[in-house]
């Protein structure tokens, strides 16, 4: 592995106040870039001081978005440690979104060296205060100045970072949702299962619609078919009927979170059954009609476990659980936030000290 050299700032910036701060708007004083050309491989790996990038108007990204990226957190201990969670399952899902969108692989101890050497340089940004910590996005983006359809000859492999204030400064409290029935975010074979902007910018109406009425995010429903479940705006979804969880499969338009494979771990050595299946939307509304379905959430690094206590579905609302967080959810939130800030014993060696 080439080695990576490391340009400090001159100058250190001023940290912001976490209270009521924007997620992802003030960035740390360093980051990460890694160049690829054709012909030469992925070369100069190096930490400089956070700035703007340089591109052509032409570059591939801009025009046919051949991008994709990952969102990771730093967590601050007690013992005053700064902790990453399971940090390689997101390098080697950032490949799997790699070869989908045409983008060169990242050797996964690049990808680890490159992480831990920003993290650890920037640590006076991981913040102490309860529920806080430093995001971290990496991403690739497509660089060569060409207007032709095809796949860029160079990529910028970059991560920054920023911290963020708590994610429930009220507390744990269920969101109301809306099953979106006319716009869909992927289908199989499409890019769904990779993280790539486009997909985001595919699903921005409908996310907007939903506020519009007074719902937090939407239910996606499959592309084919608009029948079964499958995320809740970009987080993996969950839910208790009948005292079975159950989580819509990984069939190939579902992303597939770090954080819903560390519940259904959890859930497992809990001596729960997880089923991982087909979820018709029909089946979840009769469940809410008949007082089966007793908790729902979504899955994803930001929010962790964020509890649902409403879905609307054509035009009628039904309420899960009393509009109130359940048990499982509860306990899944403790669980993983415990494990991820080093607050609760790491069974599993999720966790990862980077200094
Ligand atoms: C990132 C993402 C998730 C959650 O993944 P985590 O690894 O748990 O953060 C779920 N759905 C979509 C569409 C995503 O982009």
């Amino acid at each position: 592995m080439e080695k990576i050299t490391i340009e400090k700032a001159a100058v250190l910036k001023d940290k912001p106040s976490l209270n009521g701060i924007p997620f992802g708007k003030y960035f740390s004083d360093h980051m990460f870039i890694m160049d690829y050309d054709e012909g030469k491989g992925w070369h100069d790996p190096q930490v400089v001081p956070y700035a703007d990038f340089s591109l052509s108007p032409a570059a591939v990204v801009f025009h046919y978005a051949q991008e994709i990226f990952e969102g990771m957190k730093a967590y601050r201990s007690p013992k005053g440690e700064v902790l990453l969670f399971r940090p390689l399952e997101n390098a080697r899902r950032m490949n799997s979104s790699a070869e989908r969108m045409c983008i060169p692989q990242i050797p996964e101890d690049i990808f680890m060296e490159g992480l831990k050497a920003l993290v650890e340089l920037d640590q006076d940004w991981v913040p102490g205060a309860p529920e806080t910590s430093l995001y971290i996005r990496p991403f690739t983006i497509a660089t060569a100045p060409q207007l032709g359809v095809h796949a860029s000859s160079s990529y910028r492999f970059a991560i920054i970072t920023c911290p963020v204030g708590s994610y429930y400064p009220e507390g744990l409290n269920p969101t109301r949702i809306m099953i979106e029935s006319n716009d869909v975010r992927a289908v199989r074979g499409g890019t769904g299962t990779a993280k790539c902007g486009g997909n985001y910018a595919a699903s921005m109406r409908a996310g907007i619609n939903a506020e519009k009425q007074g719902y937090s995010q939407v239910l996606w429903l499959d592309g084919v078919n608009r029948r079964n479940i499958e995320e809740v705006g970009a987080m993996n979804v969950m839910f208790i009927i009948g005292g079975k969880i159950i989580t819509p499969a990984l069939t190939g338009s579902v992303l597939p979170g770090i954080t819903r494979k560390s519940c259904i771990e959890l859930l497992e050595t809990w001596g729960y059954e997880v089923e991982e299946r087909e979820l018709p939307a029909e089946e979840l509304i009769k469940a809410a009609e008949s007082g089966t379905l007793e908790e729902a959430w979504g899955t994803g690094t930001a929010a962790v476990i964020s509890p649902i206590g409403e879905i609307a579905f054509e035009g009628k609302r039904h309420e899960i659980g009393g509009n109130r967080i359940g048990t499982v959810t509860q306990k899944l939130y403790d669980t993983l936030t415990g494990i991820q800030w080093g607050k609760v014993e790491d069974k599993f060696g999720w966790s990862i000290k980077v200094c």
